[in-house]
């Protein structure tokens, strides 16, 4: 009982010391490339870096070519499930 008293009042002071997001650091953003900080209206939200607006370029560019692979797959893998039921009910 004693030991977990200790245990929590030493607990406590940690958290305390711990540094909350947005009370000693002002309001930022991080680069989505390199994680430099960069101003929070910055769209997109890149450094100035050309490597950077290349990368973020690159990324994009297959992240929606992903997607809408992953949309067609998705609707065939459903119309295996619904069309069946749609023949039979129309049937
Ligand atoms: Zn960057």
């Amino acid at each position: 009982m004693v030991d977990a008293r200790a245990a929590k009042a030493r607990a406590k002071p940690a958290n305390q010391s711990m540094p909350r997001a947005g009370s000693s650091i002002p309001p930022h953003a991080h680069c989505r490339i390199c994680q430099c900080p960069v101003d929070l209206k910055a769209d997109p939200r890149v450094c100035k870096d050309t490597t950077c607006i290349e990368e973020l370029d690159r990324r994009e560019t297959s992240e929606r070519r992903m997607r809408t692979w992953m949309l067609i797959f998705f609707g065939l893998f459903a119309l295996t499930f619904v069309g069946p039921l749609l023949l039979r009910a129309v049937g």
